[in-house]
């Protein structure tokens, strides 16, 4: 799948469509995830970006210690494969003596108000409201929420710190940023005492009003980055690391008031990371032949090495004896029509969708952003491909992503490609088509492949749910023709220990 250039605006969308269906803002609700409604007339600009879109089907118990703690999330769930298997993983013990000199500092432009202060049974988490982005090496990122570890997760040449502050951000393809700030013991930061006062003591959240949380950084903003995880399950790596080289301070007190001790990962081994990682604007050119293709995409940029270096790289070919019998619920499409825009990012067409579609995907709500082409399939079955493949990719407000993959053979005409095929843009350019109930492109039996996977396209960021559905749709040999591009599609990449599973009934 490719994540290239979603339209600018889709992130901050799919966000404001997520809070309408899952964010209450009633104090008093006990669970932030699980609030009923939010009132219909209440104006986007009240509505804060929540922790998840909705409550998981079937929630996976995590924790810091013993059976669930970091030694074993990797065996807890399918899920959390990567925390093990992954080589790019956080945190890591930093010398700053290595950042390079040339990364510019963050530029904050962030918006200052309410935040939801939230128990999330794992640590607590600033929810922020939506409009405050942030430039991390070059690139913009929008503001999601910040929450805190204790002690530090990452540590300074073998040393932790008393906390660490995490400012987690993800920019309009789902690609996740954390701005990283370590914090010792000193003078007291006013700012906590408003914060820790309103920390919930059981799972739920309160309202915070008018908070400046630039005072949450210290005065030079100098940082070192490097390429990264998530470091909680489900440990999902292709994140862009920066954290800051000046500690902000607490006093005793402050550090004593904060409800959670020893929420902190481990460190984990750096392998051949390259430090002070390149995130910049500048794009890295790739293909799918030659010198920039599929074999050589890890060498393009330090930011693809997980193409080459990643134990979960998707496509895969999906051998259909081997596929394990599991009780999992077809795809439930909350889908609603409307006017796509179609972009031709030089890799594939793509359709942007409006904001407000959801998909469930074995038991998990994500946000549908957009769903694009390839040609052959990228996924083949039992050795074969199909004449082309249909992405719909998701994301969830953590950035988690989720991917429906729909073979297409050669056959029927399917209407509907008569009218997308005729808005294919040139590179760079967009055409909307209108009102499209883009449900059809569907078969009508929804029974899934379910495995764990990446990004099909660089930088081929694992901890991707990829959901294949077993039965093909058709589009006649014209409209396969007609499709712009030809052998946009990766090769199949090795199974290694993952298990693909397949609905039961
Ligand atoms: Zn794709
Ligand atoms: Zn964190």
């Amino acid at each position: 799948m490719s994540l290239i250039r979603v339209g600018a605006l889709t992130l901050a969308l799919m966000l404001v469509g997520s809070l309408l269906a899952a964010c209450g803002d009633d104090a008093s609700s006990s669970a932030p995830n699980t609030a009923t409604s939010a009132s219909g007339n209440e104006s986007t600009e009240e509505l804060f970006i929540p922790t998840e879109p909705e409550e998981e089907e079937e929630e996976i118990h995590w924790g810091y210690e013993g059976a669930i703690g970091p030694e074993n999330w990797a065996s807890l769930s399918t899920d959390f494969e990567v925390c093990e298997a992954g080589v790019e993983q956080s945190p890591i013990d930093i010398n700053f003596a290595d950042a390079r000199e040339d990364i510019p500092d963050p530029v904050l432009n962030w918006e200052l108000g309410d935040l939801q202060i939230v128990n999330n049974g794992h640590t607590i988490q600033a929810n922020v409201r939506e409009g405050s982005t942030t430039v991390l090496n070059g690139k913009t990122y929008n503001l999601l929420q910040f929450h805190w570890h204790k002690p530090s997760e990452h540590t300074v040449e073998g040393d932790p710190f008393a906390m660490e502050l995490h400012f987690v951000h993800a920019d309009e393809d789902g690609s996740l940023a954390v701005l990283g700030v370590l914090i010792e013991e000193g003078a007291a930061n006013p700012l906590y005492d408003e914060l820790w006062a309103a920390q919930p003591e059981e799972v739920g959240f309160e309202t915070v009003k008018d908070v400046d949380f630039t005072e949450l950084l210290p005065e030079d903003l100098a940082t070192y980055t490097y390429p990264g995880s998530l470091t909680t399950p489900p440990c999902s790596e292709g994140v862009a690391w920066n954290v800051i080289e000046m500690p902000a301070t607490m006093s005793a007190a402050q550090l004593d008031a904060f409800l959670f001790d020893g929420n902190a990962r481990p460190v984990q081994p750096f392998n051949d990371r390259a430090e002070g990682e390149d995130h910049e604007e500048g794009a890295v050119h790739w293909g799918y032949e030659g010198a920039e293709g599929p074999e050589n995409w890890a060498a393009l940029s330090a930011d693809f090495e997980v193409c080459e270096a990643g134990a979960e790289q998707s496509p895969i070919d999906i051998v259909t004896g081997s596929a394990v019998a599991a009780d999992i619920a077809d795809p439930v499409l909350n889908w609603q029509s409307g006017n796509l825009e179609m972009i031709n990012n030089g890799h594939t067409i793509q359709a942007n969708v409006p904001a407000g579609s959801t998909t469930v995907l074995n038991g998990k709500s994500y946000n549908l952003i957009q769903f694009h082409w390839h040609k052959p399939s990228e996924n083949t079955v039992d050795g074969d491909p199909f004449a082309m493949e249909l992405h719909f990719v998701h994301a969830d407000a953590d950035g988690n992503l989720a991917v429906l993959g729909v073979l297409i053979d050669e056959g029927e005409a399917l209407p509907l490609y008569d009218q997308l095929w005729d808005a294919q843009p040139a590179v760079g350019e967009t055409e909307i088509v209108e009102g499209v109930d883009f449900s059809q492109l569907l078969p009508s039996d929804l029974s899934t492949y379910v495995f764990a996977g990446s990004l099909t396209t660089p930088p081929c960021s694992e901890g991707v749910a990829w959901n294949v559905l077993a039965t093909p749709t058709t589009m006649s040999a014209e409209q396969l023709d007609a499709f712009l591009y030809e052998d946009n599609a990766r090769p199949t990449q090795p199974v290694n220990d993952r298990v693909v599973e397949v609905d039961a009934s």
